[in-house]
């Protein structure tokens, strides 16, 4: 069943755990997802990403994302990540996605705020489930705007207060030094920082930059009210391993295409085991 976020994810910060949030890119990937999803019994976040849409379009996300996940018979919701235009979220929504992420987190926080507002009154007018980020989440470039200033684009928890107040948000993205992509040397994450955003916000809080962040640190941010982890870089590093390793053996395409949504359905899996998001339907 198409489902949006707000009963699910609300759920899962009252229960401490999360939901996995695969990106996806191709039928492979929406098929593995929506596979993994099913076999552990827990609802499932498809997330396409704006900055994805030339490996696969919003409608046609919409239709193949709906035609397997009446096939499976998963529940599973919609969700356009970091969309960061007016048009193209409006265009998820009249596709029927049941969840959009306005990403103005670059803006100033005013605009930020003004952006989200006006994204919300559409998207609750059809029922759909709206993500934003404040702070900035990292990026494997080191030599990127943001990483420069690292510190300074963390989230500030009181500011945090402010903005879902302010914009009436269903989940807030955090920046507490995850990045988008590989981390180059070891994850540094702010574990006070969540705390203190967690005590003044009641919202989900939404994790990004899940991959290669460590099983244990996944699980602490869990307990301290992360509620939903996007994983993106680790599913596309598991499908381009099992092309790799069976491409040699064989010029069946087809069961090279098999194998990948094989190893992204495993590799999601094992998050959901993580995230402790078993039997949760
Ligand atoms: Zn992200």
């Amino acid at each position: 069943m198409l489902i949006n976020t707000r009963n699910i994810l609300l759920e899962a910060r009252q229960n401490q755990y999360a939901i996995p949030q695969p990106n996806i890119w191709d039928i492979n990937s929406i098929k593995a997802a929506l596979k993994a999803s099913v076999e552990v019994k827990s609802p499932v976040i498809i997330g396409l990403a704006q900055s994805h849409l030339e490996y696969m379009g919003i409608e046609e996300a919409a239709i193949l994302v709906n035609f397997y996940g009446k096939k499976f018979n998963a529940e599973y919701a919609l969700h356009l990540d970091h969309g960061n235009d007016y048009q193209t979220i409006i265009k998820a929504i009249k596709y029927g996605f049941t969840s959009v992420m306005i990403d103005a987190s670059t803006l100033p926080y005013d605009e930020n705020v003004y952006l989200v507002k006006e994204i919300v009154k559409v998207a609750h007018a059809c029922d759909v489930t709206v993500e934003a980020e404040l702070g900035h989440v990292g990026s494997d470039n080191p030599n990127s705007e943001i990483m420069k200033n690292f510190q300074s684009v963390l989230t500030e928890p009181d500011e945090a207060e402010d903005f879902v107040k302010q914009t009436n948000v269903d989940s807030l993205a955090v920046a507490i030094g995850t990045v988008h992509g590989k981390y180059r040397g070891k994850p540094n994450i702010d574990l006070d920082r969540l705390e203190k955003i967690a005590k003044k916000v009641s919202i989900p809080l939404v994790l990004h930059g899940g991959s290669g962040t460590g099983e244990d640190m996944l699980k602490k941010c869990i307990e301290l009210g992360i509620s939903k982890i996007n994983i993106c870089t680790d599913l596309m590093v598991a499908a381009k391993n099992a092309i790799k390793e069976t491409m040699n053996s064989t010029d069946n395409f087809g069961d090279i295409n098999l194998t990948a949504e094989e190893a992204i359905k495993k590799c999601l899996i094992k998050y959901y085991r993580t995230f402790d998001c078993i039997n949760r339907i």
